[in-house]
């Protein structure tokens, strides 16, 4: 595959406002960077819709091109439409295609050349803040990941909620990448199509937008958890979330409502049915870290320190392809 044209356009195009994800390539048939002028030069960089069906950043340019209409830009913006052909398809990414949430720090494939091009614009506009919107898969508050704690990105990440994931994991995410430059946030929007979330979205974005300078501190006392552990079901082995099924693990049927609610140590977090060892827990560096969080008594296997949950989903097909979500401990406490 050759390297992806990037269109650029200097507007929002005329009929973006009734266009669906799947049909994004009729008003963006490539992977596109949209310059808008304001008042403020410096621009604020959004990137939106990396992965395909992560619907939030359609909808909040779609709402942008509706506020403009009676409103000057406050600051210019540069937008990055991303994956337009997994959007096209209806999927998070193409499967004989890299993750367009995986290719900022170099790399062999076409999708590599065009970010280097993505970023040298960026660098040549001289980023006010940058800010990447996402959807999750299974049901989450909103919450931003943050790269570092330096008091820009801490009030950058309070206009969207008082959550924040602290993560350097992967390096190759887009804000991950751009962190050290400038104020980068990635924005977890609630699931897609969730109104909330749009205004979540849209909320932060005008936030960004009116701000004339980073002023040192958050706008609300943010909470910061640190990712410590990520669950991952063994890939031959049976699961369900509900009471008397057969399987491997058992877990709980409301297990996403655990999603940033601290569950204390003693909390039973699933069942061995098989007895079976199952479920692992890796840290960044993928070492086996289960026993620092589980221990098993009988058939239970129960937390035994104080641990916050993040990214739980009950979709199969997630955790088959990723994992069952993570554990995460407050920062600074
Ligand atoms: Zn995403």
């Amino acid at each position: 595959m050759s390297t992806p044209e990037l269109d650029q356009l200097d507007h929002l195009p005329a009929g973006l406002e009734t266009v669906s994800a799947r049909q994004l390539r009729t008003v963006f048939p490539n992977p596109t960077l949209i310059r808008l002028e304001g008042r403020h030069k410096q621009p604020l960089a959004l990137s939106v819709m990396l992965h395909g069906d992560e619907i939030v950043g359609l909808a909040v340019l779609k709402r942008l091109q509706v506020w403009m209409k009676s409103h000057a830009l406050p600051r210019s913006l540069i937008i990055f439409v991303g994956n337009v052909f997994a959007a096209e398809a209806g999927v998070r990414k193409l499967s004989d295609r890299p993750d367009y949430n995986r290719i900022w720090r170099g790399g062999p494939q076409p999708e590599h050349a065009m970010a280097a091009e993505v970023l040298d614009a960026f660098d040549a506009a001289g980023i006010f803040a940058h800010i990447d919107l996402h959807n999750n898969t299974g049901a989450n508050p909103h919450y931003c990941c943050i790269h570092n704690e330096r008091p820009d990105t801490l009030q950058l990440a309070s206009f969207l909620g008082p959550l924040a994931m602290y993560t350097h994991n992967p390096p190759s995410m887009f804000s991950n990448s751009r962190a050290d430059q400038v104020p980068a946030i990635t924005a977890e929007c609630g699931q897609p199509g969730e109104i909330d979330g749009e205004d979540a979205a849209f909320n932060l974005v005008m936030a960004t937008l009116h701000l004339d300078h980073f002023r040192g501190a958050p706008d609300l006392e943010l909470q910061v958890f640190e990712v410590k552990g990520r669950i991952e079901i063994a890939s031959d082995a049976s699961f369900a979330f509900a009471h008397g099924v057969k399987a491997d693990l058992e877990l709980p049927p409301k297990l996403e409502h655990w999603n940033f609610f601290e569950r204390p140590a003693g909390t039973t977090f699933a069942r061995r049915l098989t007895g079976r060892q199952v479920m692992t827990v890796y840290d960044d560096d993928r070492n086996d870290v289960t026993e620092r969080f589980f221990k098993v008594e009988g058939d239970r296997v129960i937390l035994t320190r104080d641990a916050t949950p993040a990214m739980l989903t009950m979709s199969e097909a997630a955790i088959r392809a990723d994992c069952l979500g993570y554990l995460m401990e407050r920062r600074g406490v």
